[in-house]
């Protein structure tokens, strides 16, 4: 099959639908890829690289799309993009429509296929092309904890994890699935005191097996969460209620009685976020101050480390796409975990949720 990456045009997108490595696993497979030139420049690849690894560099995004019969992307196209998509072609990439009417209409019309990384399934009833993203988006979460509490960041100036005889901080983390997890570690690494609440006991015990006493765990309550933001250094916000906003599980209220300096990481942002006073922030400005407390509020977080997120997104992506490669739509139709991700196909959105968000026929 030809398979074509474009470079991606989202402001502030440097991630790249597949790198060196992937390209060389589809040539090793038969297959031929088409990458814009300059493609891979935003996670430090060259055209020399992709050449190395079997791919044809093209000129133009234009030439990419139109000599392809599979496109792998990272974000969801933008309308120069989408008119160009032809019937016949399988587009693979995030495409989060349900609040997009625009990039549905679009894609319907070009009456190609598209198979959204968000909405693809695994075994485990997991959404294995989300979960990198929050594995990364959850590390970072701390890093980004550790800047805003510097003193001259507004902060409470206060080490994360202290010195000998000098206390750590103490960080929350709200929501104990892939992003909570991953911050966790990172916070137990650098010797914070942590907490992970969630409203899910069995997902507690699992932490309290994986963290063998490194966290305290709490369910999930007004009270819990009351007691434990007030005393925190720091608050990762990281819940999420599959298909639904992110419940508000900080008030403003409660906000006012933290300390000083202390910081918010709203991870859950993408959803709504789960403190009161939330709002999107960019990675150009990423930070504000509501009552003392910084919030820092990114909605895409993992832009800020395309290196890595790319290749973690690549090994993600790779079997499924390979599949899609090797077998054609015949791929989607044989495995109920890339069926899941149908959510276009010539003409017709396929995926009920987001037929419903957007009041259009399934
Ligand atoms: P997940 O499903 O793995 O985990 C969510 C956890 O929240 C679950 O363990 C669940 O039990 C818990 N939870 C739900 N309601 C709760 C409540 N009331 N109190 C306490 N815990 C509760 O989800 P995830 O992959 O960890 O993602 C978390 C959020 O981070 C999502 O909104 C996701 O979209 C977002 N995210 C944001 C970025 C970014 O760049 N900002 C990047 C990746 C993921």
């Amino acid at each position: 099959m030809k398979v074509g990456v474009p470079k991606e045009i989202k402001t502030h997108e440097y991630r790249v639908g597949l790198t060196p490595g992937a390209v060389r696993e589809y040539v090793a497979a038969g297959h031929k890829v088409l990458v814009e030139t300059n493609a891979g420049t935003g996670i430090g690849s060259t055209d020399d690289d992709y050449r190395k690894a079997g791919a044809t560099i093209l000129d133009s995004a234009r030439e990419v799309i139109a000599s392809s019969e599979m496109i792998v992307k990272v974000k969801e196209p933008q309308a120069s993009e989408w008119v160009q998509l032809q019937e016949n072609q399988i587009l693979f990439t995030y495409l989060h429509l349900a609040p997009d009417p625009e990039q549905a209409k679009g894609l319907l019309k070009s009456g190609c296929t598209a198979i959204a990384y968000e909405t693809v399934t695994d075994t485990h009833g997991g959404l294995p092309l989300l979960a990198p993203m929050s594995e990364v988006a959850g590390r970072l979460a701390i890093e980004a904890a550790g800047t805003a509490l510097k003193r001259y960041t507004g902060g409470r100036g206060r080490l994360i994890g202290g010195v000998p005889g000098v206390q750590p901080s103490r960080i929350v983390v709200i929501g104990g699935g892939v992003v909570g997890t991953h911050a966790a570690r990172m916070a137990v690494g650098l010797g914070a005191e942590v907490t992970i609440i969630d409203r899910s006991i069995p997902r507690l015990r699992e932490l309290d097996e994986l963290f063998q006493g490194r966290v305290r765990t709490r369910f999930s309550t007004i009270d819990s969460v009351e007691e434990e933001v007030f005393a925190a250094d720091v608050v990762i916000g990281a819940v999420l209620v599959p298909g639904a906003s992110a419940p508000k599980l900080v008030s403003r209220k409660m906000l006012s009685s933290m300390r000083k300096g202390s910081v918010i990481v709203d991870v859950a942002i993408d959803q709504g976020g789960c403190f009161e006073t939330s709002h999107p922030t960019t990675h150009a400005d990423p930070t504000y101050e509501v009552d003392g407390v910084i919030h820092y509020c990114v909605a895409n977080m993992p832009g800020a480390v395309p290196l890595t997120s790319s290749h973690a997104l690549n090994n993600a992506t790779l079997p499924f796409g390979l599949a899609i490669a090797n077998k054609g739509f015949a791929a989607v139709l044989e495995n109920p975990h890339l069926r899941a991700g149908l959510n276009v196909y010539r003409g017709r959105l396929t995926y009920k949720a987001v037929a419903d968000s957007l009041g259009l026929p399934f």
